[in-house]
């Protein structure tokens, strides 16, 4: 017999084993009631996975359960919060229990990992959708915003650029490499490591933040935009794993989404204290290049040569997005 809906969330979404203090009531009632620490401001955020726009459809569930929780988890690093809840909204085909069972697992995996409660949500029939809403505190005043970039400031990223566009490439069937670059860029793909604690490392340290979901072009463009600044980028510069480097396409570090590196500016006196911030949490963080005045943003190659990309990042809504 299929299960009943509230058999379903009974069986998979009720029982974790996080149990947080500051969560009065969790799922169950009309409401989750929470306690936001005095002082601190709650940020907010929500993402929604479509099969066969996020994802291909049949993808591993659990690979779905992960990335949904991270890519909410990755806004509040890119505003230096502090993860705590989540509210889940489910669209399922089926109540398919092998399915809801390994989401469930790859979910709660993670939420484990950064003490996050799922205090919530809503499960609807329909073709597959899934939602999230994360919310994590940040003391008053000290959110990363969009708006702070200043001339002069270096622009910095985290990790490595272009492994998960190059995954999706792999799963696609467009993009042929060796058994453990295919491995590595499958993994990141479909299990992004938000960069909660280097988030909340550069509280105080970097004037501006966003965490790279549609390409670095595309979101330092929005970092730009925001703070109403241009920007000179150094190709030489782009942190790219091995399996990257090899395919000499800078298109994917450039243009290549999902990567959920964060992507910062820092005023150049801060920048030797935000790296080794950042270091300390255990990821990387490099320099690639420059805030300037002049509104734009410009690519230097390696032999200092003006580089025109081809692409600058995924818009939904663009005539020319994939
Ligand atoms: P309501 O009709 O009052 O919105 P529901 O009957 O939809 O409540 O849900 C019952 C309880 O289960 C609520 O506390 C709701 O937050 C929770 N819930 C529903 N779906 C999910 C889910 N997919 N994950 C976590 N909690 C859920
Ligand atoms: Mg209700």
């Amino acid at each position: 017999m299929p299960l009943s809906e509230f058999a379903l969330i009974e069986r998979f979404f009720v029982r974790q084993s996080i149990r947080r203090g500051d969560v009065r009531l969790g799922i169950g009632d009309d409401c989750a009631v929470l306690l936001v620490p005095a002082g601190e401001g709650l940020a907010v955020t929500i993402d929604t996975l479509v099969s066969g726009v996020h994802f291909p459809d049949g993808f591993d569930p659990e690979d779905i359960g992960h990335r949904l929780l991270a890519v909410n988890l990755s806004d509040l690093a890119a505003m230096g919060a502090e993860p705590a809840w989540a509210t889940l909204a489910l669209t399922l085909p089926a109540a398919d229990e092998t399915w809801l069972a390994a989401f469930a697992q790859g979910l709660f995996a993670l939420a484990q990992q950064f003490g996050v409660q799922l205090v919530g949500g809503n499960t609807t029939r329909g073709p597959l959708s899934v939602t999230l809403q994360a919310h994590g505190f940040i003391p008053l005043g000290q959110e990363l915003r969009r708006t702070g970039a200043r001339p002069g400031d270096l622009i910095c990223v985290t990790g490595t650029l272009g492994d998960a566009a190059l995954g999706l490439a792999v799963l696609q069937g467009r993009a042929q490499l060796s058994d453990p670059h295919r491995a590595f860029v499958l993994r990141r793909f479909g299990r992004p490591e938000p960069r909660v604690a280097a988030g909340q490392a550069l509280r105080g340290l970097a004037t501006s933040a966003i965490d790279v979901s549609d390409g670095l072009l595309a979101d330092l463009g929005h970092i730009l935009t925001a703070s109403g600044v241009g920007a000179l980028v150094e190709l030489q510069h782009l942190p790219l794993s091995d399996a990257v480097q090899v395919q000499r396409d800078l298109e994917l570090p450039l243009g290549g989404g999902d990567d959920y590196e964060l992507c910062v500016t820092v005023p150049r006196g801060a920048f030797e204290r935000a790296r080794a911030a950042v270091e300390a949490t255990g990821c990387r963080f490099t320099r690639i290049g420059e805030i300037q005045a002049e509104p734009g943003l410009r690519c230097l190659d390696a032999r200092g040569s003006p580089y025109l990309p081809a692409v600058t990042g995924y818009d939904h809504f663009a005539d020319t997005g994939r």
